[in-house]
């Protein structure tokens, strides 16, 4: 966009003088952070609207991508840099004397999700937008975002995150958007006298009022803005109905309340399933309404408008369109379904069999009763059509009413035209193995779309001093187009540049060593390798493993303090669901072991563990750059993809891996001599699965280093974790390690003492590293959202 840095000091000034009535050296950081963002909303709004009038105009096929959770993290110096002002803009505060970056911190993060599912969902947010694809998000507003964490004595404490108290600058809330969700009550069907149709009557339903927020979602450079839409819940209030109890109110707005902090697990609890509904149905109808607008055949919907089902949450949307298409503008069935099947697509995140939803008949029946006598519709049509061409037994398990229960990928599946998994491993994983009998029915449904990550974000806005060398290196094409990043593999064995891409690490070392020192009072020395693990705290995720390998170096430590190896600052970041007791004792001994460690004078510095809180977005952009090492270790075939891989190889970590999910296409894109691979791979796994043989406890008999590791769970080594100790110890031992650590130990720890070695070799490791940064951009988010775009959605560039 074009502005003045004077223009824009004077706009800033105006705004704050507008909107506090004070001057600029009286504003907190709050004030100034509100003032700005709502400066930058007023420069981003003529474009949006403008888009949003070209699509009605043209009538431009949309995406419309549903997902629970969205996890944008901070908001500020993504829509700068996209807007092309981000160092106009810092030159200008700072010549008024205010530190940008302290009023950029002011911003609360947008943790709306989870871990991965709800950044996927934000980058391709960001990637649609920035490759002038229209694009067009459909999610929750929840009061509450994810917990924030705190330690406690190395517990972890669970804080309510009130993200909206000081308001959120970005959104609007769009009145006049807002359309009623019906729940409960009876549902009957009468036959309409003239035409013989069938028309639900409902009685005693329970209305709801769904009001949309909306936020723009800015193209980078391009003068895209696409809408983020995040439904809130208010009272109904109407002339029937005006007057609700204290109690009455507060049961309707908690449906919005929190976002569900459980990660890879389902938790079947009813108000989930109500959230579910709410935002699905809220935003079908809308699109519903707007494509009406167009004046168009209402069986030609499909070519105006595809819906993507981020995971099985938004599955009900296949039942609910149906319901519209059917019950309001009176499609015939068969019409409706072959509409319905064209507009929808769905993706797969986990082959974790917990994570599947399934909701029992009785609760949807009660819940949405409408739509639970549509999904027995398509349930008995999915039997009837299907048996006339496949095994009984095969249609049997593969309908979506089994065993009492609404099995929700199922539904997503028959009602989509494509199922795709998120990395190659698992999308064959789910042809192979985990949806297979879908997949003898629906063979041309299936696709892989490997995730990605949105570069600019994990390189421009977090990663500055390697965005300077790339610029001096190679040019500023990188900057829009990804792809471009491999200029700098004609540099791999320039001195010079290693240098200078080892130089930037180095600062942003230092940058993570300083957060360290501040929030934990740990101090370590930048030139330790930084060996980061940072994802949601899970047991397929392996942490233990990693404290395996920690307990192992401090062992052998004790017993030979002059045991030469590079110094090493083992970073976590993790959350654990509030409810998953394994995970959270993981969390408590990884603080003890901290605790252990880092006063242990007889180490010598060698070794530092830090467990930084509260993981996210934020946190996230200052770990990353500063990484060396990048722990993906899951189970060979658990990780569906991973991101945190990519943000990671990128920023110049080498990674250490299994062969699981995005990792195997790390390896592909750097070249086995530039990852450090170990361990199983997954048909070793499923070998294990098939013959049930696997036995932890001999594993653990028969290895006199893993035992005497292992041991230090319970024998009192490591003080303070009575409980928690064993509780690890049995899962291993007691319960046959679920997630086979134990068969992968020695694997992983030979793979760690490569990398003592590499890292001794400092120009061999900064060539890998180099080679790694280089090879990041295929795995930019513009491209995995092109590809959506063109083999699923059927939508193009608008730029
Ligand atoms: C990228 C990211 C994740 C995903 O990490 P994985 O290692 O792929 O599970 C989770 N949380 C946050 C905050 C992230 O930025």
């Amino acid at each position: 966009m074009k502005l003045t840095k004077e223009q824009f000091q004077k706009d800033f000034k105006d705004r704050l003088h507008h909107k506090f009535s004070i001057e600029t050296c009286d504003a907190n950081s709050v004030e100034l952070f509100q003032s700005l963002g709502s400066l930058i909303k007023t420069y981003i709004s003529g474009d949006w609207r403008e888009d949003r009038l070209e699509q009605q105009r043209n009538q431009q096929k949309i995406a419309f991508y549903f997902s629970i959770e969205f996890l944008p993290g901070k908001m500020l110096k993504s829509n700068l840099l996209n807007l092309g002002i981000l160092d106009l803009v810092r030159d200008g505060l700072e010549e008024l004397g205010l530190d940008f970056e302290q009023i950029a911190e002011a911003e609360k993060d947008m943790a709306l999700g989870n871990g991965g599912l709800g950044r996927l969902a934000s980058c391709f947010m960001d990637s649609l937008a920035s490759t002038g694809l229209p694009g067009f998000g459909n999610g929750i507003r929840y009061k509450y975002g994810l917990f924030k964490q705190e330690f406690i004595d190395g517990y972890q404490v669970e804080l309510p995150d009130a993200w909206l108290t000081t308001g959120n600058i970005w959104e609007v809330r769009k009145d006049h958007e807002k359309v009623d969700v019906c729940f409960e009550g009876h549902v009957w069907l009468k036959e309409d006298k003239q035409t013989g149709r069938l028309i639900p009557v409902y009685e005693n339903p329970r209305i709801l009022r769904a009001v949309p927020y909306d936020t723009a979602m800015v193209g980078f450079r391009n003068e895209q803005v696409n809408n983020l839409r995040l439904w809130d819940i208010e009272i109904p209030e109407s002339e029937e109905r005006k007057y609700y109890s204290i109690n009455e109110r507060r049961q309707i707005q908690d449906i919005t309340g929190v976002l569900y902090p459980d990660d890879s697990t389902y938790e079947g609890r009813r108000l989930r399933l109500i959230q579910e509904y709410f935002f699905t149905s809220a935003g079908l109808q809308t699109i519903v309404k707007r494509f009406k607008k167009l004046n168009l055949p209402i069986e030609t919907i499909h070519e105006k408008i595809a819906v993507h089902i981020n995971d099985t949450h938004p599955s009900l949307a296949v039942a609910e369109f149906m319901r519209i298409l059917v019950d309001e503008e009176g499609m015939e069935w068969s019409q409706a379904w072959l509409a319905t099947v064209r507009t929808m697509s769905y993706t797969n995140h986990t082959i974790m069999s917990e994570a599947l939803e399934k909701w029992p008949v009785d609760m949807v029946k009660q819940l949405i009763p409408r739509v639970y006598q549509i999904i027995e519709e398509i349930d008995h049509r999915f039997v009837t059509e299907m048996s006339t061409k496949f095994d009984g037994d095969l249609v049997e398990r593969t309908r979506i009413l089994r065993d009492g229960q609404v099995h929700m990928a199922h539904l997503a599946i028959i009602g989509s035209h494509s199922t795709n998994g998120v990395a190659k491993i698992h999308s064959d994983l789910l042809k192979d193995v985990v949806l297979h009998d879908f997949y003898v029915l629906y063979p041309e449904r299936f696709n892989n779309k490997t995730n990605g990550i949105a570069l600019r974000r994990w390189s421009q806005i977090s990663n500055e001093p390697l965005s300077q060398v790339l610029d001096e290196t190679i040019g500023e094409s990188w900057r829009s187009d990804a792809e471009k990043i491999e200029l700098l593999m004609a540099y791999k064995d320039d001195k010079n540049v290693q240098e200078k891409l080892a130089q930037a690490k180095k600062l942003n070392k230092q940058r993570l060593a300083d957060y360290i020192f501040k929030t934990t009072g740990v101090k370590v020395s930048t030139n330790a390798i930084f060996d980061v693990q940072v994802k949601r705290l899970h047991a397929y995720k392996r942490q233990q493993l990693k404290l395996l390998h920690i307990m192992k170096l401090y062992l052998d430590l004790k017993q030979n303090p002059e045991l030469e190896i590079p110094p090493r600052v083992f970073i976590f970041g993790a959350k654990a669901a509030p409810s998953y007791y394994y995970a959270k004792a993981v969390i408590k001994v990884i603080n003890e072991v901290a605790n252990l460690i880092n006063n242990d004078k007889k180490i010598q510095d060698k070794l530092k563990v830090v467990f930084l809180p509260n993981y996210n977005v934020s946190l996230a952009e200052i770990i990353v750059p500063a990484a060396d090492v990048s722990e993906q270790i899951s189970l060979a075939s658990k990780e569906a993809s991973g991101t945190s891989n990519m943000k990671l190889m990128l920023n110049g970590a080498i990674t250490v891996a299994t062969l699981d999910g995005a990792n195997i296409e790390i390896k592909d894109a750097v070249g086995e001599e530039n990852i450090v691979i170990f361990g199983m791979d997954k048909d070793r796994v499923y070998q294990y699965y098939r013959e049930q043989n696997y036995n932890a406890y001999e594993v653990y008999n028969s290895d006199l280093t893993l035992k005497r590791v292992l041991n230090t769970f319970v024998d009192g080594t490591i003080p303070n974790i009575v409980r928690e100790g064993q509780e690890l110890f049995d899962a291993l031992i007691k319960y046959n390690d679920e997630y086979f650590t134990l068969a992968d130990f020695h694997s992983y720890i030979e793979a760690q003492e490569k990398i003592d070695l590499l890292y001794q070799d400092k120009a061999k490791w900064n060539k890998m590293s180099l080679i790694n940064t280089a090879n990041g951009g295929r795995f930019s988010s513009d491209h995995t959202v092109k590809r959506y775009a063109e083999d699923i959605w059927g939508i193009v560039a608008m730029k």
